[in-house]
């Protein structure tokens, strides 16, 4: 289980995550939803560990991540960004390559069983082709894969994903979805994702935790936390949320505007 107790962070600016309390249980894939600026990316670094001068409490089990030291804490948590911006030219393999590191001792090479870790990783994730191309010279996409794939690599039990579908073509979307429901339903993994299309969330996550301005504003089963109200709130838009006879979601059309009328 991970839990937030009462965290509070500010970049020092205007902005400011405010009294966050969350808890997610083992085996859930779980999004954090909320319009720009409202403070998804900065939730899930202090969750991942990357950002650290917060206040308040992130525990793992019982464990505050605090306390963890750096490289075990990879072996726990991996955090997948939005993008990459990388000082050297690395290929794709060796991207998915560095996903082992939190495993082996310094300096040391990867044996044969990292190695097919990495080969089945960029299987799963559809980059087997371009494991000899530069991360720098492959789409958007394509890179979304590859750190997705470098993740699953890291075989940490938990894994933090920004916006992980904002740059695939609807087939990755699905496929990126269906992948990450697999690893939580078969293997008893938890994934945390920031997103912005909320019908992938509404198909894919067992939870929602909907954020603005800093504040967690609604969690829960997406059918008690998306309503027209609070998309209304929140995003400011007029939304018609689809439901069936029993009050599950079918489908939320972000805007009344058809294009036709
Ligand atoms: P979201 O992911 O929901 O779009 P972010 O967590 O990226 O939101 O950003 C929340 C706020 O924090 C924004 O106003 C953003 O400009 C600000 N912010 C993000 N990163 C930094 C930073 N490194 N330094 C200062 N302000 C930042």
């Amino acid at each position: 289980m991970i839990s937030l107790k009462n965290v509070d962070f500010s970049y020092g600016g205007e902005f400011s995550l405010k009294n966050i309390n969350m808890e997610i249980n083992d085996g859930k894939i779980i999004s954090v939803l909320g319009p720009n600026g409202s403070g998804k990316t900065t939730l899930l670094k202090i969750i991942s560990g990357i950002i650290n001068d917060y206040s308040g409490d992130v525990f793992v089990d019982n464990y505050n991540i605090k306390n963890i030291h750096r490289k075990i804490l990879s072996r726990i948590i991996s955090y997948v960004p939005q993008d990459l911006t990388l000082g050297f030219d690395f290929s794709v393999k060796e991207i998915v390559m560095m996903g082992r590191y939190p495993h082996i001792p310094l300096l040391s090479d990867l044996n044969k069983h990292d190695l097919d870790i990495v080969k089945n990783a960029m299987e799963i994730t559809g980059i087997k082709n371009l494991e000899n191309r530069s991360i720098r010279e492959i789409s958007g996409g394509e890179k979304q894969r590859v750190l997705i794939a470098r993740a699953i690599a890291q075989e940490s039990r938990v894994i933090v994903l920004d916006e992980p579908t904002s740059n695939l073509d609807i087939k990755y979307q699905l496929e990126i979805m269906k992948l990450l429901n697999k690893m939580v339903k078969n293997g008893d993994k938890t994934v945390i994702m920031s997103m912005h299309d909320i019908n992938l969330s509404i198909r894919f996550c067992d939870e929602i935790f909907l954020m603005n301005e800093g504040k967690m504003v609604s969690s829960g089963k997406p059918d008690e936390v998306i309503n027209d109200k609070i998309l209304s709130s929140v995003y400011g838009i007029n939304a018609k949320v689809l439901r069936n006879g029993d009050g599950r979601i079918v489908y939320v059309f972000p805007d009344e505007f058809n294009g036709h009328g």
